[in-house]
């Protein structure tokens, strides 16, 4: 499989070097050229052999299965991916199974593994950087500690992540984890993350890598999950909550392959602007306002790209062209597609819903859920054919919120049991290129 940038004006590559590169040269994303069908019928069997099949059209490397068995052998569910019938027709697909709690356990357990067999075979590395408002941090850590092919820097928000959050980071002590607070926002994190990779000396010097959801391992690792909640529950609608578009995009991918999905519900807290591109057509960045549901705290979606160059018609001009207005005037008409609905849920609501759903269905949701089981309901889903609600996050993760909504506070899993009594290790630094760039190359020195 080759894959190609949805600007039209980097070189297309094959799977693995799409894995290394993330972002294409040309600031695009690489896509697919060409998108296979589901066997038909799915496979019987585990997840495991599920997602094998799945994927394997995608990346030729080799022992996929092997590598994806692996990936999810810590998960502490069976099914990895289980499906819970929550009321007669309403679902919630629980994907915080994995070690940190969140659904992106299910791509970077893997992506990590695929990174470092494709870094040994070359001998070579990468000095992974990621900006976290919370759980890719953790997810990503998760995935490098104990690789000697990868050293991980991570910036998150001083202060502005949950505790439970910060402490999945920071008490991980390994030579090549470094966690670092900036003083400033995820925004903020996030363009010097920018800065970073726009240093050329600096990254070529350090082999930066990316581990967002840019990265086309993460979105193609999260296909195989849509393709079991059809092969368990029938055609559905899912529901999904949604902040980088990164996990509506794979479902999206997975209804183009044949899976038996209706309709894809994006479901966003006050930071909308998904929401209502889906309703409008109207592309309009706002301030990010922080929510109880942090993970979905963002205004530009960087995944959206991936589907705005297929609804062009994969034109890469034209999708160099809307890109490009958009960040110059922050607002244009966009293509949409009627696979899409969408609603959007305040942080009021979300904490109603958390209260309804343990009183009403006895389950504990976590915010992030909360917002889809809302929209679910404010659509009023799961009456012609079943819904399936995207659980994200395991309530533990945010208790302070599911402590406010049912007096309940969730304990963490066993294995997370001691987060608290761990010592964290982390340097707190100014939100200033230089003195970051100065310490990633110090920090990752010190490790070897
Ligand atoms: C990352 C995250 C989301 C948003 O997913 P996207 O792929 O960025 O749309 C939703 N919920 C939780 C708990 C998350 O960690």
């Amino acid at each position: 499989m080759q894959y190609v940038s949805t600007r039209g004006l980097a070189p297309a590559l094959g799977f693995a070097d799409v894995l290394l590169e993330g972002l294409a040269r040309d600031g695009g994303l690489y896509v697919p050229a060409e998108l296979p069908s589901l066997p038909t019928p799915p496979p019987a069997g585990d997840y495991v052999g599920l997602a094998a099949a799945v994927m394997a059209p995608f990346a030729d490397v080799p022992d996929l299965a092997g590598q994806l068995a692996e990936a999810y052998a810590g998960f502490d569910h069976p099914d990895v991916v289980p499906l819970v019938e929550l009321a007669p027709g309403t679902w919630v697909q629980e994907l915080f199974h994995g070690p940190t709690l969140a659904f992106k356990d299910l791509a970077l357990q893997l992506v990590g593994r695929l990174m470092d067999a494709e870094l040994q075979h070359r001998g070579d590395r990468r000095t992974i950087v990621v900006a976290t408002s919370g759980d890719t941090g953790s997810a990503a850590i998760e995935a490098c500690v104990g690789r000697d092919t990868l050293d991980i820097v991570v910036l998150h928000p001083a202060g502005r992540t949950s505790d439970v959050q910060r402490r999945q980071m920071t008490t991980v002590a390994a030579p090549n984890v470094h966690n670092v607070a900036i003083e400033g926002t995820f925004d903020d994190c996030q363009d010097l993350v920018k800065a970073l990779f726009g240093d050329g000396e600096l990254r070529d010097e350090l082999r930066l890598g990316a581990m967002n959801s840019i990265n086309w391992g993460r979105v193609l690792a999260q296909i195989p999950y849509y393709v079991e909640a059809g092969r368990r529950v029938g055609p559905c609608d899912v529901v999904v909550p949604s902040g980088n578009f990164g996990n509506v995009l794979a479902g999206w991918y997975a209804k183009r392959m044949g899976a038996p999905i209706e309709r894809l519900v994006i479901a966003s807290n006050r930071n909308d602007i998904l929401a209502r591109w889906a309703n409008t057509g109207a592309l309009v960045a706002e301030e990010v306002v922080p929510t109880l549901s942090p993970s979905m705290d963002i205004q530009v979606s960087s995944n959206h790209e991936r589907l705005l160059f297929e609804l062009l018609g994969r034109d890469a001009e034209s999708t160099r062209d809307l890109l490009t207005r958009f960040r110059t005037l922050g607002s244009v008409e966009a293509p949409r597609s009627t696979d899409f609905l969408a609603a959007s849920v305040d942080d009021a609501t979300t904490l109603a819903e958390i209260t309804a759903t343990l009183e009403e269905r006895s389950y504990l949701a976590d915010p992030h859920t909360a917002v889809g089981l809302r929209a679910a309901r404010v659509l009023d889903l799961g009456r012609d054919r079943p819904v399936v609600c995207l659980a994200t996050a395991h309530p533990a993760k945010f208790p302070d919120a599911v402590e406010q909504a049912t007096g309940i506070r969730p304990a963490l899993p066993e294995r997370l049991a001691d987060l608290f009594d761990r010592d964290e290790h982390y340097d707190v630094l100014p939100a200033d290129p230089a003195v970051v760039g100065a310490h990633v190359r110090a920090a990752v020195a010190a490790g070897h």
